[in-house]
């Protein structure tokens, strides 16, 4: 299907991808040869899966008993009254066990992983939230547990490696490059390619080759199912708008997709606008990048004149990766998601707020969906209503936080 093609056809969300992976241009299979099996198998896997009763019954219990599902959908009362506008409520992820969105993916994977006869299970981590997500699924299923993250990351994010040899796992620092995710996921992909037999790979966002772009969005469904029920039963209506953060687009997907075809309902992914706009200094794949194919997957991407990946930045770990999800590409194109971006410095405000005004501390991540709501709650009548999804907890940027604001601890 051409990319011209996919602007007019009438939106189906269930038709993509397409066999090959392809959100219209966007997606696909970009890998060295000695994975294509390892991902035909695993697509064909996840195909049985889906529709298998046993499977989803033990999913849906395991996402209960374990990661705390379903989670609330919550009216931020004193937010909205400080905007002035539109009414505010957030889904609240951030209650979920180990503290992210994250485990939705994390608990599902490892259970396909153990259906598939895998024990040994590998995946790659950042700022650390989905290598303790996977750990703990692991250790919950006992299946062997190898993270690979950056040196890098591993110094800034020490208490996340400690929580995962907690429960179990090898953390592996990767010295090469940058020393962080870029290399770790490289890493995470030769150790892949080599124990493909007893290996499954848990990947940790709506990125990468097919099938993990679909897979990743099916398990994170759920969310936008259950706001989306939720805001029925209290508002007796479907929202105006929903803002999620948009790293690699998992939490984002996760709540639109419910509402894709609900013309009504606006969407917007907000990107990480580090210092601004400049080469090197954000993570805005849409505001500053342009086609390319990074780690096994065609899409937006932050690139200079020769293809070669820029350096991102962004004060949150989770969203500071130079590609987008493929499928918000494809959405984009069309008109049905918009993206925004914010700030550094008005996540930093946004993260004070929302913990002074509702008492609850949200993940710098998600700070940057708090922030483009509140400029849209401001400019939307009071019968309006929003919904942001709160991705993560801030547990785990507190001590980031103080150090930005020279707050001794
Ligand atoms: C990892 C992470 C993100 C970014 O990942 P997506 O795949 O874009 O959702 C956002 N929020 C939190 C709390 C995270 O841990």
């Amino acid at each position: 299907m051409s990319i011209a093609h996919a602007h007019t056809a009438p939106l189906d969300r269930f038709s993509l991808p397409d066999a090959g992976g392809h959100f219209g241009g966007y997606g696909g299979v970009y890998v060295p040869e000695t994975l294509m099996t390892a991902l035909q198998e695993l697509g064909a896997a996840y195909d049985l899966a889906r529709k298998d009763p046993v499977f989803l019954a033990e999913l849906r219990h395991h996402l209960k008993e374990f990661a705390g599902r379903p989670t609330e959908l919550c009216f931020a009362e004193r937010l909205t009254e400080h905007c002035g506008g539109a009414k505010i409520y957030l889904k609240r992820e951030d209650l979920l066990h180990t503290g992210a969105h994250k485990i939705n993916n994390a608990l599902a994977q490892a259970l396909l992983a153990r259906r598939m006869g895998k024990k040994r299970i590998i995946a790659e981590t950042g700022a650390g939230q989905h290598g303790v997500a996977t750990a703990a699924a692991c250790a919950k299923f006992g299946l062997e547990c190898v993270v690979y993250m950056g040196a890098h990351d591993m110094e800034r994010q020490s208490l996340n490696v400690f929580r995962m040899r907690l429960m179990g796992a090898e953390v592996r620092g990767v010295e090469a490059g940058q020393k962080t995710l870029k290399e770790a996921i490289n890493e995470a992909m030769r150790d892949w390619v080599t124990n493909v037999r007893s290996t499954h790979y848990i990947l940790g966002t709506a990125y990468g080759s097919h099938p993990y772009p679909m897979m990743v969005r099916d398990f994170h469904r759920v969310i936008g199912q259950e706001a989306k029920e939720q805001i029925l039963a209290r508002e007796g209506r479907l929202p105006d708008e929903l803002i999620a953060c948009v790293g690699g687009g998992s939490n984002a997907i996760g709540l639109f997709f419910e509402f894709l075809e609900e013309p009504n309902v606006r969407m917007i992914g907000v990107e990480a606008g580090g210092h601004g706009i400049k080469r090197g200094e954000h993570a805005a794949r849409f505001a500053g990048g342009r086609l390319g194919v990074l780690q096994g997957c065609k899409t937006f991407l932050l690139q200079d004149a020769e293809g070669q990946i820029e350096s991102t930045h962004s004060v949150s770990a989770g969203l500071d990766y130079a590609a987008v999800g493929p499928e918000h590409a494809f959405y984009r194109d069309r008109g049905r998601i918009h993206f925004a971006y914010a700030t550094d410095d008005e996540v930093m405000a946004a993260f004070q707020l929302c913990s002074r005004l509702e008492g609850i501390i949200p993940a710098l991540e998600s700070t940057h969906a708090i922030v483009e709501g509140m400029k849209r709650a401001k400019a939307l009548a009071k019968d309006k209503v929003i919904i942001i999804n709160l991705s993560g907890r801030g547990d785990k940027d507190v001590q980031q936080v103080a150090k930005i604001l020279d707050v001794k601890l």
